[in-house]
């Protein structure tokens, strides 16, 4: 296994193939096994271009030895920054095939996140859109190339800039380069080997590193299909970035592509492109999260839409308050199912008959018989059901640490091997129930925003004496970053002043607060910490225990 990455323990790992959660086989493997069923079934759909599974095998094949002739060799790490496109799928499966590890960061990660996922993973590669949502990719990947020595080529899907490569000619027919004479089977990698990084959206400043191997993300995106209902005749929708665990492999795009069916990838999320598509792709299965539902079940619905091919819509990321459940299924005709998971492995789903009761209150329970998941008190006893604990979990897709981080292991990690969670939790019957978080992290509708690095920035401008940044209820996305700050003396500053340094601080957008509470000081606990629940109480309204 790479370097710097915990494996699972033989035995645990032996138990698992024998048990067949392991199937020994690559994503690529698990991609040509659907080929072979179904060569001319459309695998993915791309505004007018569908791409048949022969044809995506193909693309897929060119690209990876046109990869390997560029000098990227097995294990080398690429960073993967493209947004939801056909060529996302093809060149993800291009590295994952030649066993060149892609990480994926999102389209809204800029130079803080980036530089620090470079230096952390030494990648040779990355690859990037030219333009996206007006943003300069190529720019971007022209600063970092000054900062990271290990970066070797820039592919670039668009019009590349000074010394960055087409990633368009390279997938291109003849590219101008003929095909490659590689045999690709010399590089294919072992299924126990790291296929890919997801990022972490923890707690303690910039995104952790999750090496997920292809046993165990096969094993995720199948079991996760499974659960889901995913068949050959499945389509999926893809709404959300694919860079993302969630719609890449919760089930996501590869579970429909494990169970031979279409991936449609839709241009944005807006409920007439999604009502279109659904009619007129005649969409099957949809993941969405709560500000795409708060946004579509808000417009009116007077127009009769054709939803009846539609058999599930997932909501993931965070909770779903049970009233909106109940109204997706009555505004879209399907079944509702909730998936509480993570990117370092363990996911509970709702199954698609469980009662209503439980598929509009529950967070699901988990998606293998081989998930062991323990909900534990302070003192790391487990409680009886029905009581709130920390829920830690292992098991055949949860990882067992991250990449090159032993320093952030050891709080994640019990010694014997269950991932903290950070969510508190209760079980009733076999079915696990959010209750809140242990953690200092803000999920603004499923994208996670670490309190402490957005704390980290903030202290860096001159006028701030002090920071707190908290969770503070919004009707849309669920959560929202609320900054309370402390002045330097003799200073005023506003929302406005501290978004705009930010900015220039060059973080994803999505971080920034979005409410600036100017107090005198904190709430300090008998021991000196600063009270965070209650500034998050102040931040939802109830300002009294806050000395402004
Ligand atoms: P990430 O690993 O970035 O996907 O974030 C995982 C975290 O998101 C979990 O530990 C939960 O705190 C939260 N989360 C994800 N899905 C749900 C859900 N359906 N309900 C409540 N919290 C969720």
């Amino acid at each position: 296994m790479l370097r710097n990455c915990t494996a699972w323990p033989e035995e645990l790992a032996r138990h698992y193939r024998r048990q067949g959660y392991w199937a020994d086989i690559t994503l690529y493997d698990m991609l040509l096994r659907s080929v072979a069923a179904a060569p001319d079934r459309i695998a993915l759909v791309d505004g007018t271009r569908r791409l048949t599974y022969a044809e995506l095998q193909i693309a897929i094949d060119r690209l990876a030895g046109r990869l390997i002739d560029l000098g990227f060799r097995p294990l080398e790490r690429v960073v993967f920054q493209l947004p939801n496109s056909i060529e996302f799928i093809i060149a993800l499966f291009a590295l994952l095939r030649v066993g060149v590890i892609p990480v994926l960061a999102l389209p809204a990660h800029r130079d803080q996140e980036l530089s620090h996922i470079f230096a952390h993973t030494t990648a040779a590669g990355y690859i990037v859109p030219d333009l996206w949502h007006s943003y300069d990719y190529r720019l971007l990947a022209a600063r970092l190339s000054g900062l990271a020595p290990s970066l070797r080529s820039v592919l670039v899907l668009g019009e590349p800039g000074p010394n960055q490569i087409s990633l368009r000619n390279l997938l291109a027919r003849d590219g101008g380069r003929g095909d490659s004479a590689t045999d690709l089977a010399d590089f294919a990698p072992p299924p126990d080997e790291v296929a890919l990084m997801l990022l972490s959206g923890g707690t303690t400043g910039l995104p952790k590193l999750i090496p997920r191997t292809h046993n165990d993300y096969v094993y995720n995106c199948q079991q996760c299909g499974t659960i889901a209902g995913f068949n050959a005749g499945t389509v999926f929708l893809a709404l959300l970035p694919m860079a993302h665990n969630y719609t890449l492999g919760c089930p996501g795009v590869l579970g429909a592509l494990a169970h031979g069916g279409t991936a449609v990838i839709a241009p944005d999320a807006g409920i007439e492109t999604v009502t279109r598509l659904i009619e007129t792709e005649r969409v099957t299965a949809i993941s969405a999260a709560v500000p795409l539902i708060v946004n579509w079940l808000n417009v009116d619905s007077s127009r009769s839409c054709d939803f009846s091919s539609l058999r599930v819509l997932i909501n993931g990321g965070a909770k779903l308050v049970p009233e909106l459940r109940r109204r997706v299924e009555l505004r879209f005709g399907c079944t509702f199912q909730e998936s509480f998971g993570t990117g370092e492995g363990l996911l509970n789903m709702t199954r698609l008959d469980d009662p209503a009761e439980i598929r509009f209150t529950s967070s699901g329970r988990p998606i293998s018989p081989a998930d062991e998941v323990r909900i534990i008190d302070e003192h790391g006893n487990d409680v009886p059901d029905g009581v709130v604990g920390e829920l830690i979990c292992r098991g055949p897709y949860t990882v067992r640490g991250y990449y090159n981080a032993p320093e952030k292991d050891r709080p994640a990690f019990t010694s014997d091997g269950y991932y903290r969670m950070g969510d508190m939790v209760r079980r009733i019957d076999g079915n696990l129930y959010v209750q809140g978080r242990l953690k200092d992290i803000i999920n603004r509708g499923g994208e996670k925003i670490s309190c402490e690095e957005v704390e980290n920035y903030i202290l860096g401008h001159p006028k701030i004496k002090n920071v707190c940044v908290v969770a503070m209820p919004d009707a849309t996305f669920g959560e929202k970053a609320c900054a309370f700050v402390i002045p330097v003396e003799g200073q005023t500053v506003d929302l406005d002043e501290i978004k705009n340094f930010l900015l220039k601080r060059n973080i994803a957008k999505f971080k920034l607060p979005e409410r600036l509470t100017v107090v005198n000081e904190f709430p300090i606990s008998p021991a000196g910490k600063i009270l965070r629940g209650e500034l998050r109480q102040a931040a939802a309204g109830n300002v009294a225990s806050v000395h402004a």
